[in-house]
């Protein structure tokens, strides 16, 4: 992109002025404090976000690096740090969730009463058994039960681990038997988009597939009361579980490191892994980032459309927002039901301030708003929304504009946040009342989080240069290890190749030559190198998708080619029906002549394959390992068990 094009959006001087980080000085010198003593600096935040038990003395442990330990003499309690102690600040009476049915009912939990409801189950599954270490699988839909059994969880010192109600019953087998889980909390149900979907039978399904022994227990949620079979002696009811039990329960303090969950991730680039993070340091993260990058209000109401079973829903539903006494929505339903102004909707009604959402859920609203002026953006009254966010995938530019003045009625900043499940929380971000902002740029590092850009030897790489994206230093919030496999954790995240010394996102980075701005370019193992001109390759997808009359998503990956080493091939979604013969022919000249203006000849798709969607994970993302298998005209081997919409492979073999 050529400078004249590089739009840069200042906060306005109303949002600076009120911002909890207000202005690039005040961010700078959080670097600066970060940078001059790093164990001061988040020893100081630890104890002004944090209530501890027992103060830590200790506050980074290298010692068995890369396996570092933060704070960790002191003590804690999750659950008591975002309930009781916002309880104790006279929060009480103060509505902590808004939960919102997807047939559109309305349920509403105040502090007191996620605390007692939260108290009760954690008293429940004290009574079978369930103390500190164990493990609980989590299998439900999004509920304010989901968030409480978390909670409840985290009370009494058992780790949680959340798997997202659309897995199958083997993926979810893989993940008990992974966890060795003592107990599954799940429900009867779950209800989606007008469909009532199963949850229970599928735990049953998962048991019996055997290498669950672990499991004594399944504890049901009743969502819509539908007959299920129910094992006497295993299954129990929650209504039963909790019926009579205290609404008081006294916090099992932690140590430190104490691992608060595991999660597995999406599975985009293989087969997931159990990444485990620890209690005091991805707490310290979760209330921090949602403090300054959603510059979280009293008065706000903060709405994470992501699921409990994502890492999202973790930090930025079940802690963040809740350590910090805030009010959120939790929506059970999907973006396009009853229609796909429900996202709109939902904002109105509730007075929404800050909305955070995917690039692919924008992606499809965008198109569907298109087609139909009753589910667009301004037809609801969005006037309560004052910052937005974005995360999962790179936010590609014209969704971004898209976002921003439709949405954002131009006025909102995009937090546009760059982070993985393995980081707990943000790490590369705007901050939105400092930052100036460039639409598909993640901008500037949180300050004391020391990421940078190298090559393959380690060596960092002048800014303009793409290269791949690295963190200096362990973080408070980053992962412990990958439950079980200390080996795949070392290799996966510290690897040889960089000495052991540097963190590995596994994503490729470019730094701005004049700003030092991020941009993500893709995963490492995307990056493209044809006729030795090394292309990321979010540069073509942003290309084709600001072609906005015809497209609507696209996925860029490379296979190999004998004259260019590799070609770029191409897979696109039209904003129009699937196009066959001379039509899609004509179609993908015209999308060749458009990158061909935008990049450079160079940058051209040799292959380009039309589809009515792309193959995505559950949680949304394009899955481009399979991507890669198509383009290379292979017959799909891989693990598929976290593909959401398997029919769409079969679209994507004609090449234009
Ligand atoms: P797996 O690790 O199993 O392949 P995954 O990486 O998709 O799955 P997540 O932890 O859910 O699992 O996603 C983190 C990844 O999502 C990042 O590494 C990055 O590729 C992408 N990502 C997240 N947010 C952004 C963003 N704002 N901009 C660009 N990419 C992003
Ligand atoms: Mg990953």
């Amino acid at each position: 992109m050529s400078e004249a094009e590089i739009k840069l959006y200042n906060p306005s001087a109303a949002v600076q002025a009120a911002a909890h980080v207000s202005g690039m000085a005040a961010y700078q010198a959080l670097c600066d404090e970060a940078e001059r003593d790093y164990e001061g600096y988040w020893a100081r935040l630890a104890r002004e976000l944090l209530s501890w038990k027992t103060p830590f003395t200790k506050v980074l442990n290298s010692d068995h690096a890369p396996f570092f330990k933060w704070f960790e003499d002191g003590t804690l309690n999750a659950s008591y740090n975002c309930l009781d102690r916002n309880v104790e600040r006279g929060l009480g009476d103060k509505t902590a969730i808004i939960f919102e049915a997807d047939g559109g009912e309305v349920t509403r939990a105040t502090y007191s009463e996620l605390l007692a409801r939260t108290s009760q189950i954690a008293n429940g599954l004290k009574g079978l058994g369930i103390t500190k270490g164990d493990r609980v699988v989590i299998y439900i839909s999004m509920s304010i039960d989901g968030v409480a059994a978390m909670q409840a969880c985290a009370r009494i010192g058992a780790t949680h681990s959340v798997v997202f109600g659309g897995f199958s019953a083997q993926s979810l087998r893989d993940r008990i038997e992974d966890t060795g889980a003592k107990a599954v909390i799940t429900a009867d149900f779950q209800v989606r988009g007008g469909k009532q979907l199963a949850l229970k039978s599928i735990v049953d399904e998962a048991i019996a597939l055997g290498g669950c022994d672990s499991v004594a227990n399944v504890v049901v949620v009743k969502r819509t009361g539908a007959p299920i079979s129910m094992t006497a002696g295993r299954d129990i009811w929650m209504d039963d579980l909790v019926a009579g039990q205290s609404t008081t329960c006294e916090p099992t303090w932690v140590e430190a490191e104490h691992p608060l969950f595991l999660l597995y991730t999406s599975g985009s680039t293989g087969k997931p892994k159990g990444v485990q993070h620890s209690t005091g340091g991805y707490l310290l993260h979760a209330a921090l980032t949602t403090k300054w990058t959603f510059d979280l209000k009293a008065d706000d109401v903060f709405w994470c459309t992501a699921d409990i079973g994502w890492v999202t829903g973790h930090t930025y539903i079940t802690y963040g927002p809740l350590a910090l006494g805030g009010t959120e929505i939790v929506f059970e339903g999907v973006p396009t039901y009853p229609d796909a102004g429900r996202f709109w909707k939902m904002i109105q009604d509730h007075k929404v301030s800050i909305f955070y959402t995917a690039p692919t859920a924008i992606r499809s609203l965008i198109k569907a708003a298109e087609a139909n002026d009753a589910v667009h953006p301004k037809s609801y009254d969005l006037s309560s929304l004052r910052l937005l966010g974005s995360v999962g995938e790179p936010i590609n530019p014209a969704a971004w504009e898209w976002y921003h003045q439709h949405i954002g009625g131009g006025r909102c900043p995009i937090v546009d946040t760059f982070w993985q499940t393995e980081t707990g929380g943000h790490m590369i971000t705007p901050l939105p009342g400092a930052t100036p902002l460039v639409p598909g740029s993640c901008t500037l590092p949180f300050p004391g989080i020391q990421a940078t850009v190298v090559d393959e030897t380690g060596k960092e790489v002048p800014w303009g240069q793409g290269g791949i994206l690295v963190v200096k230093k362990p973080w408070p919030s980053m992962i412990r290890n990958i439950w079980g496999d200390p080996e795949r954790f070392k290799k996966s995240y510290y690897p040889e190749d960089f000495k052991g010394q540097l963190y590995l996102a596994g994503d490729g980075a470019i730094r701005d030559a004049k700003t030092g701005y991020f941009t993500i370019t893709g995963r490492i193992d995307d990056v493209l190198n044809v006729s030795g001109h090394r292309m990321g390759t979010m540069e073509i997808e942003s290309a084709l998708v600001s072609c906005t009359e015809l497209v609507a998503e696209a996925a860029v990956v490379g296979r190999p080619d004998d004259t260019t080493g590799e070609a770029i091939c191409a897979f696109v979604v039209l904003k129009r029906p699937l196009p066959v013969g001379d039509e899609a022919k004509a179609i993908a000249k015209q999308l060749r002549d458009h990158v061909g203006k935008e990049i450079g000849p160079i940058a051209k798709p040799k292959d380009i394959r039309f589809g009515e969607n792309l193959p995505k994970t559950r949680s949304g993302k394009i899955m481009r390992r399979l991507l890669r298998s198509i383009a290379k005209g292979e017959s799909i081997t891989q693990d598929t068990s976290t593909l959401e919409n398997p029919a769409i492979l079969g679209q994507l073999g004609q090449n234009y």
